[in-house]
């Protein structure tokens, strides 16, 4: 592989580093969880064992310490993806809490009986259900960007969905099921122009694409530490500030007042309105290492190593018979979801976890897309940074001996 240097990069990730049923672990399930470098290990370590404190009310040093500690994840993820300032930048559970944050406040407010939603017909059920749901309370109409046999989204329908009634469009910046990259900064000039707002759902793309919010003018960007080499139960809700200041709060507790009196109470300002009680301190601490990871190598580079795997695993597997790619879109990141003729993909997924070689099998929380391929679900492998041809090699040969296995 040409770029980075593997060989280092793969040691800063102890889980890798493990024989599974007996063979060396191949991790090809990044779509779902990333593995994590020591690194953000140790930030969870280092906290816990030197300076765990509550945050934002302490007078003590180890309060005032997590406190910096938790502020500076803050600024490192604004810069990350080029928000304009730190109070646009609010602490999630994840993605999914995020887009719910939305749904529960900017939804309640700006969406009544016959509007209408959008959303892509790619979409992860956690950018769907809490639409759903609204629509549901609301009266309002959820409407689906269609989808083309690639798995690319049909744009030229999207200025004929959109009317007067439409309020928000919510759709993926790269899709879990297929590693479709979408074409959001088009969607999102397209919907401004008609005065729609836009949520991006990007926990497929911030561990492998550029993100700059204020160059893409996204309303909202939601994504989850876990897909970005960082700690799970923790995730980003960007929002533009003056939609931000808008919204009413999500919960009500500790952290998110100014004044609270037996009759009344008076909120917070940005961000901590949006963020009410304890927060998770220490994934969210441990966060920051996980952005300096990636910054140290630049997502030009690792893109590149991901498009070698990529390309490389598209030739192997395509050549097996029987082995269809479901998603074959021009653009897309390192994800490939593939159907065999005649072979359950849950059948497959186990075998292959007897050589050592984890994927994903599934309908991966996108029921709707996979219904419109006529199909209950695919395999899918996924590849990150730290990821080699030799273990492409192994996933081509355990699929192989799997279907003499299964047919
Ligand atoms: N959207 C997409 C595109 C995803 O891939 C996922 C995670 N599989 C989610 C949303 C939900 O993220 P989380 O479970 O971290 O909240």
């Amino acid at each position: 592989i040409k770029g980075l240097d593997l060989t280092t990069i793969r040691e800063e990730f102890p889980v890798l580093d493990q024989q599974v049923n007996g063979k060396p672990l191949v991790y090809f399930d990044n779509a779902a969880t990333t593995q994590k470098p020591k690194a953000v290990i140790d930030s969870l370590v280092s906290y816990y064992s030197s300076y765990n404190a509550n945050i934002h009310r302490g007078i003590h040093t180890l309060a005032e310490k997590a406190t910096a500690a938790f502020e500076s994840t803050r600024e490192a993820i604004r810069a990350f993806i080029n928000a304009s300032s730190t109070e646009e930048i609010i602490f999630t559970k994840g993605t999914t809490e995020s887009i719910n944050l939305v749904a529960a406040t900017w939804g309640k407010e700006n969406i009544h009986k016959g509007d209408e939603i959008i959303v892509s017909g790619l979409e992860h059920h956690s950018n769907m259900v809490p639409w759903q749901i609204l629509a549901a309370e609301k009266g309002a109409i959820v409407k689906i960007i269609p989808v083309n046999a690639n798995g690319e989204l049909i744009l030229s329908d999207l200025n004929n969905l959109i009317t007067d009634k439409t309020k928000i469009i919510a759709l993926n910046h790269v899709s879990n099921a297929l590693g479709t990259i979408n074409p959001i900064a088009e969607v999102i000039k397209i919907a401004h122009s008609k005065n729609v707002k836009v949520l991006i759902d990007g926990a497929q793309a911030v561990s492998h694409l550029d993100i700059d919010v204020q160059k893409l003018d996204a309303d909202f960007y939601a994504f989850s530490g876990h897909k970005m080499y960082g700690p799970t139960g923790i995730g980003i809700l960007y929002g533009k500030k003056a939609l931000l200041e808008e919204m009413p709060p999500y919960q009500g507790g500790g952290e998110m007042i100014k004044e609270v009196t037996y009759a009344s109470c008076s909120f917070n300002e940005l961000p901590y309105k949006f963020e009410a009680g304890t927060p998770n301190i220490a994934d969210a601490i441990a966060l920051k290492a996980s952005v300096d990871f990636i910054n140290k190598f630049g997502k030009q580079a690792i893109r590149e190593v991901e498009n070698q795997l990529l390309e490389y695993a598209t030739q192997k597997l395509s050549a097996i018979p029987g082995l269809t790619i479901k998603g074959t879109a021009k653009e897309k990141v390192s994800v490939i979801s593939f159907v065999i003729e005649g072979i359950h993909h849950q059948d497959l997924g186990i075998l292959l976890d007897q050589e050592g070689i984890a994927i994903r099998t599934g309908h991966h929380c996108t029921q709707p897309l996979m219904g419109h391929f006529g199909i209950p679900g695919t395999a899918r492998a996924s590849f990150a940074v730290y990821n080699t041809f030799e273990e492409i090699d192994r996933l081509e040969a355990g699929i192989k001996k799997a279907v003499k296995m299964l047919k």
